[in-house]
């Protein structure tokens, strides 16, 4: 397996303060397919984060006013222009990363629709006038409310879709009015540093954006806790949520967070479909997705046809090198991550789970795993697995399926297949999550839907207008005439 050379290097290791930054202490950035070296970054410091983050907030609340107009051609300009560096953008993000090819391209257009649909939010800023009219306190009154910027956003970014959840936070804030500060994951920040240098070419102001590459206790935690950040954006694991929550305290914060995707199969489902779907759901990018496809419940009728075609399909998946085009599912970010997924399998099979296919590892491969038998309480079905590997378990009442995923600590989004609408409804409604597609499995999103979880999912919504709406805040002016 080997990589082609990065036809991208970044002008600098860090940007803050208008200017590119060579940090003397960098971070290497390996290619999780064969450790090679894919390029260097800032090891960014809390003396960096403090610089950057008042920089940013001279700029919103002191420098030159940054007009929605402005806002929005600069945004639009940045969709175009990401459409024209797509092919170098899609190689430099699947070298980091771990999506083959295919996959990244796929991840750049969906960067561009974020990009552009952020640029579309400037309407949403307008607000409305206010109903003084309708209260005697009100006589002689006349006013509007609009939406002004929060200030400084704090954007904090995991590494499995690098480019788009980067896109998710950033764009929203700027349309927004804001300035932001964004801490990328260490093993993906390369893309992050090229993204943030399209913006720039874009016409967003220098000094209202800032990228410091660098580790999260440091980087990531500073920025959490410095006093002029006024929102924290996060999305990454349930325990570095619970660690920024404690830093952040009152501060504003939007968390997307884990999931362990449920599936329900009911008995007149069309199985050939939920197959697909979930052989899709569950091994994209590897299984490292927030909304990848964990457990299938299956009505028992059902379960032999439905495990029969999952596992061909799944044994049809190509695993292999990220650079080759007709490859399916690439690495695990790292090797701990990989050894971790296969210890939680082994301790799934050492209480009675049969293993129909995968279950094998090579480095940082993890081959797709699809399991049945497994033993109640086993990680793979109660914890976030990040990994491929699907569970597959019959059910003879619905209201059982019901109670076992509510009990579970996560909710983030859930699908399920039938062709009786009413049943399907009774489902989608009882689930505690924060989505239930029909039809569909979990893992489908836009990125205009208000997207998060219940539970230890998440805190608050995004999705690009309720990120727009959680990154400004309401602001009234009223007028009381003589
Ligand atoms: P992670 O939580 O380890 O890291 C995410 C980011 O947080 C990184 O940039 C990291 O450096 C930073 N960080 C770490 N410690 C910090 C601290 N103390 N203070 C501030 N920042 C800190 O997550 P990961 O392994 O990169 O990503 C995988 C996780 O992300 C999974 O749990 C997945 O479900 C979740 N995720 C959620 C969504 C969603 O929208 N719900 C989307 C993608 C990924």
């Amino acid at each position: 397996m080997s990589s082609q050379p990065s036809t991208w290097t970044p002008a600098g290791g860090a940007f803050w303060a208008g200017r590119w930054h060579h940090p003397d202490t960098t971070l290497e950035v390996l290619d999780p397919e064969d450790g090679q070296l894919v390029g260097r970054v800032g090891d960014c410091t809390a003396a960096d984060v403090d610089e950057a983050v008042r920089a940013v907030a001279q700029a919103v609340l002191a420098g030159p006013a940054w007009p929605i107009w402005q806002r929005r051609e600069a945004l639009h300009r940045a969709a175009s222009l990401l459409v024209e560096r797509e092919a170098a953008f899609a190689e430099l993000l699947s070298r980091e990363g771990c999506k083959p090819i295919r996959d990244a391209l796929r991840e750049v257009q969906r960067a561009v629709e974020t990009v552009r649909l952020s640029a579309e939010q400037a309407d949403r800023l307008e607000g409305q006038t206010l109903p003084f009219g309708d209260t005697p306190r009100g006589e002689n009154r006349l006013g509007w409310y609009t939406r002004e910027p929060v200030g400084v956003v704090a954007a904090i970014t995991p590494f499995n879709d690098p480019l788009n959840l980067v896109a998710h936070k950033v764009a929203p804030a700027l349309i927004g009015g804001n300035g932001v500060v964004l801490k990328p994951a260490e093993q993906t920040p390369l893309v992050a540093l090229a993204f943030t240098e399209l913006l720039l070419d874009a016409g967003v102001p220098a000094d209202r954006v800032a990228v410091l590459p660098g580790r999260g206790a440091t980087v990531g935690a500073a920025l959490v806790g410095h006093p002029r950040v006024d929102l924290v954006s996060f999305t990454g694991g349930y325990t570095t949520g619970n660690a920024i929550a404690a830093t952040a305290g009152a501060k504003k914060t939007v968390m997307e967070l884990g999931g362990n995707g449920t599936v329900v199969v009911l008995p007149d489902a069309d199985v050939r479909r939920a197959a697909q779907a979930v052989v899709d759901g569950a091994f994209g990018n590897a299984g490292q997705n927030c909304l990848s496809v964990q457990r299938v419940f299956v009505a028992r009728e059902l379960v032999d046809e439905l495990v029969e075609r999952v596992v061909r399909l799944t044994t049809e998946l190509v695993v292999g090198s990220k650079a080759d085009d007709r490859t399916d599912v690439g690495p695990l970010i790292d090797e701990t991550s990989a050894a971790r997924v296969e210890s939680w399998v082994d301790e799934a099979v050492e209480g009675g789970a049969a293993v129909l296919t995968g279950a094998k590892r090579e480095g940082t491969y993890y081959w797709p795993t699809v399991l049945v038998s497994v033993p109640a309480g086993a990680r793979v079905l109660t914890e976030e697995v990040f990994g491929p590997v699907v569970s597959i378990e019959p059910f003879d009442s619905v209201d059982a399926v019901v109670t076992e995923v509510n009990g579970l600590e996560y909710g983030l989004q859930a699908g399920v297949f039938t062709r009786d609408l009413d049943a399907a409804l009774d489902v989608a409604q009882r689930l505690r999550v924060g989505a239930v597609m029909i039809n569909d499995t979990g893992d489908f999103r836009i990125d205009a839907m208000p997207f998060g979880g219940s539970k230890r999912s998440g805190v608050g919504r995004e999705g690009v207008p309720f990120a727009v709406d959680a990154m400004t805040e309401p602001k009234i002016i009223a007028i009381h005439r003589s």
